[in-house]
């Protein structure tokens, strides 16, 4: 069964091949990725309306590329697949759009997909794919969420964030370093040559006896410490930013670790654009060494947004018995959608 997934919910536009041969995990034939990141950047964060209109710039081109890479003809196509939400209304649609028109004009079913249960089954993906159960980290530029996930479609949210996700937490701390937009992965190259002790920044919510996060208050303190600097902040950047990935790191780490304690699981999954963090790779892949438990993380360059996270949740879906929509003309998008309610739908 060949899957074409496409995802267009926020800033970048991503297409994928993805092809299950039996009941193994499916195997990605060939993806690829336009970021808009350069776009946006003037901006200071995501403007919606480019979006949209960039995403529809892309989206066919893109798919030409993947098809020719794979070497497969569009008509061979069995099942196209769309991110449905969550996401910016406007960039969905595109998606959206494109895949129920493809859809129709090639007379083949359509599947909207979760973008959060994309990420969340895309260490499937890797060298080193998990088994399911587990329990799943999901930290990216929107959510963090901590999951136990028994199979596909079959996730209870454990914990989550109240306030500010934890890849929000590095954006808005870099940005008020004077970091760029998105400051994540800026942030975390600085932090390589600080001193993580170097400033007493808070960890929110790590002693509050449940699984739920709170990162609004750090940015604040990261802002306190940086006026506090004033003159100085140029000369010890590297030391903030070194000190406020700490925290956060540490509070993803011990919350998972009390995860894994609480539903007695032995296996770890982190997804989302911060799980590509090298930080919180050696400290979670240390501390659940020690306590026998094995994480699993996307390749890389799969932790942030892409197609083939798409094609592959739909591959895995369909597998699971998950039935295609046939009434392509009425489609529709999904802004605000959590995850656990998905569960219901298999
Ligand atoms: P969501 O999936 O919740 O809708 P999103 O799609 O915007 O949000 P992702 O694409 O999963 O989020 O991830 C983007 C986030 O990951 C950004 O906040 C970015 O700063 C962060 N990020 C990416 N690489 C790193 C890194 N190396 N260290 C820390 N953060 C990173
Ligand atoms: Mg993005
Ligand atoms: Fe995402």
């Amino acid at each position: 069964l060949l899957v074409l997934g496409i995802e267009s919910s926020c800033d970048e536009t991503g297409v994928a091949l993805v092809e299950t041969r039996g009941p193994g995990v499916p195997v990605l034939c060939a993806h690829a990725l336009h970021s808009q990141i350069e776009m946006h950047q003037a901006y200071g964060g995501v403007v919606p309306e480019l979006a949209s209109r960039d995403h529809i710039r892309r989206v066919l081109p893109l798919t030409q590329k993947v098809l020719g890479e794979a070497g497969r003809a569009l008509t061979e196509v069995d099942v196209v697949a769309y991110t449905r939400g969550p996401g910016l209304a406007g960039a969905l649609l595109v998606g959206a759009g494109v895949a129920c028109a493809l859809g129709a004009a090639l007379g083949k079913p359509v599947l909207g997909v979760h973008h959060l249960e994309g990420h969340l089954l895309s260490p499937f993906l890797s060298l080193d794919p998990p088994q399911f159960p587990f329990v799943a980290l999901l930290v990216s530029g929107g959510h963090t969420q901590l999951m136990r996930v028994d199979g596909v479609g079959h996730y209870e949210l454990l914990g989550e964030s109240i306030d500010d996700a934890a890849g929000e937490a590095f954006d808005k701390s870099a940005k008020l370093m004077g970091l760029g937009y998105p400051g994540g992965p800026a942030l975390s190259k600085l932090a390589e040559h600080g001193d993580a002790a170097a400033f007493k920044l808070p960890r929110p919510l790590l002693h509050s006896g449940n699984l739920d996060f709170s990162f609004a208050g750090l940015k604040t303190a990261v802002l306190v410490q940086a006026k506090k600097l004033g003159d100085q902040l140029e000369a010890r950047k590297a030391d903030l930013a070194a000190s406020t990935q700490a925290a956060i790191v540490e509070v993803l780490v011990k919350k998972s670790l009390a995860a894994l304690r609480q539903t007695g699981l032995k296996r770890l999954v982190v997804a989302g654009g911060v799980g590509a963090n090298r930080s919180l790779r050696l400290q979670l892949d240390a501390a659940c060494f020690a306590v026998g438990v094995r994480v699993h993380y996307p390749e890389l360059h799969l932790c942030t947004d892409n197609g083939a996270m798409i094609a592959l949740a739909a591959a895995m879906r369909l597998q699971a018995g998950q039935q295609t929509a046939s009434e392509v003309y009425a489609f529709d998008v999904k802004p605000r959608w959590p995850l656990n309610s998905l569960s219901r739908s298999l």
